[in-house]
């Protein structure tokens, strides 16, 4: 920090100087072509300055936001929410007392096999599962199986899905992806995370999604939720998605490997609010990291 602040004020003082001396010159000179000069080593020292503020400034810093494209939408966690991680005792403590409360977690996104789940997840994104759900039922009943995707087409699908944000975008990336499907999977689902991503609209997060409730992989498939809790509690603290989904990895015992990703969605959602998380109620009140707790 010290060395960015000397960088910067020597940049600004190498402003002023110039600026003095071409001053100094059109004063005595009256030569106006001075200024010209002038604006030129301005620029450049300008130039200069905003490279430093890029250079120096560190990498993964406090005041950064997370990496483009893999903090959840709106789960940017502050970072007096980021938590020490938690030990293995005390988060097997945590996912026990998950697992007493509800043994058999499930999704909320309705569907009736891999391809509608696929297609739900991928229409889930910056949308609740709810207005998901609200759109998809109607749709699924004509479509259910890529082939019947592609004969609806592009403005049929959007007929179903214009409540959902994004619809025209994710109405393209269904029918592309139904394609694929049909002429490289002959209509099946990929159960590979690798041949999932691949396919137009599908991220790590869909993928996970996919590969944990239909192929019942131990996938962590981190949203907003789980983001926010992990962080919080110190379940999983990671400054982007993709650390949080490795903290769950390593540090989730195995035995709740497969039901981390509901367990840990649901008590986000629904307990560990963003605004106000329900403290008082939560059932791991006293295992958890978190130094702002509500009363
Ligand atoms: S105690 Fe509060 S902050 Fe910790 S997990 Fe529960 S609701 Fe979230």
């Amino acid at each position: 920090m010290l060395v960015r602040i000397l960088f910067l004020l020597v940049t600004l003082a190498g402003e002023l100087v110039v600026g003095g001396l071409i001053d100094t010159f059109i004063t005595t000179r009256k030569d106006f072509s001075g200024l010209l000069v002038y604006f030129s080593m301005a620029a450049w020292l300008i130039g200069l300055e905003m490279q430093a503020r890029h250079i120096l400034r560190p990498p993964g810093g406090a005041a950064d936001p997370p990496p483009a494209g893999l903090a959840p939408a709106g789960g940017a966690v502050h970072i007096r929410a980021m938590a020490a991680q938690l030990d293995h005792t005390t988060i097997h403590a945590i996912f026990s007392r998950f697992q007493a409360a509800e043994p058999e977690p499930k999704g909320e996104l309705a569907h009736v096999n891999a391809y509608t789940l696929l297609v739900a997840v991928a229409l889930s994104a910056q949308a609740t599962d709810a207005g998901v759900n609200r759109a998809t039922a109607a749709l699924f009943r004509i479509a259910d199986t890529p082939e019947k995707m592609l004969a609806l087409g592009e403005e049929g699908l959007i007929a179903h899905i214009r409540t959902i944000g994004l619809y025209r975008n994710k109405a393209k990336n269904v029918i592309k992806l139904s394609r694929i499907l049909v002429e490289q999977y002959g209509g099946a689902v990929p159960s590979s995370r690798a041949a999932l991503q691949a396919l137009p609209g599908v991220g790590r997060k869909t993928a996970n999604v996919v590969l944990n409730m239909w192929w019942r992989l131990p996938a962590q498939a981190v949203d907003t939720h789980i983001f926010r809790l992990g962080n919080r509690s110190g379940i999983a603290p990671g400054r982007d998605v993709v650390a949080v989904e490795r903290a769950i990895e390593d540090h989730v015992p195995a035995e709740f490997q497969l039901h981390a990703h509901h367990w840990m969605i649901l008590h986000g959602r629904y307990v560990c609010k963003a605004r106000k998380p329900a403290c008082p109620a939560c059932l791991i009140r006293d295992l958890c990291a978190y130094e702002e707790k509500t009363e």
